[in-house]
């Protein structure tokens, strides 16, 4: 039997736009369903941004390392070329790319953001199904104003009011605009 999940928010795809966006809506309060078909942190931290980079870091070190060979530079020498070791270069490189794999994860969990494991097939426009490891999932996407919402919180609907242009009730250009910052929890 599938399990079945109904969400006000359904991110499909767990890298640097989903995660984003899904540990926002988590913490404006919006019910959160994130459905990643490989690991968190998609392309940039799996195998792109995050893994090149430490591979270019790793690359560095050694040529200046080599720099220090023979007659040395700076006041330091050595007596002989270091080695490099490809397999713990991506070793550590895996460390890299596991330690912020787990961050995105820590901060899906804190916002209360669902995270479903497989890949997404959408049935229609707000619903998918996924074949996760756990068995078959039906997800339902819906936005009903949740109540973290603005309409729901009376204490933020003066701060949000004022934060709007004050029109000029002639029609002309607005006079001014009000100076109230939005709090930071809001952008
Ligand atoms: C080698 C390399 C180096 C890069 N270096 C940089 C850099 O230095 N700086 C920079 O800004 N950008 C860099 N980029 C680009 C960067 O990786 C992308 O711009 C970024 O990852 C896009 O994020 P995204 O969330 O849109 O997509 P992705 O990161 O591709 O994430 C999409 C995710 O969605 C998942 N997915 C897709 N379809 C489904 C489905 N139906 N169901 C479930 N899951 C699904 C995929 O598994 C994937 O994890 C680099 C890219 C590469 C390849």
């Amino acid at each position: 039997m599938s399990e079945r999940i109904e969400t006000n928010v359904l991110v499909v795809g767990g890298g640097p736009g989903g995660y984003v966006a899904a540990i926002r809506c988590g913490q404006l309060g919006l019910k959160t369903t994130l459905v990643e078909a490989d690991r968190l942190g998609g392309t940039c931290l799996i195998r792109g941004c995050i893994p090149s980079k430490a591979m270019i870091h790793v690359a560095g070190k050694f040529e200046a390392m080599l720099q220090h060979v023979g007659a040395g530079k700076l006041g330091i020498r050595l007596d002989s070329a270091p080695l490099f070791d490809l397999g713990g270069a991506v070793d550590w490189k895996e460390t890299v790319v596991d330690k912020l794999n787990g961050g995105v994860a820590a901060l899906l969990k804190k916002a209360k953001v669902r995270v479903v494991q497989g890949q997404a097939v959408f049935t229609d426009a707000k619903n998918c199904s996924v074949q996760s490891s756990e068995g078959p999932v039906q997800i339902s996407a819906e936005f009903r104003s949740a109540p973290n919402t603005l309409f729901w919180r009376p204490d933020r609907w003066l701060p949000a009011f004022r934060a709007f242009p004050m029109a000029n009730m002639s029609g002309r250009q607005p006079k001014r605009y009000c100076s109230v910052r939005c709090p930071n929890d809001w952008r």
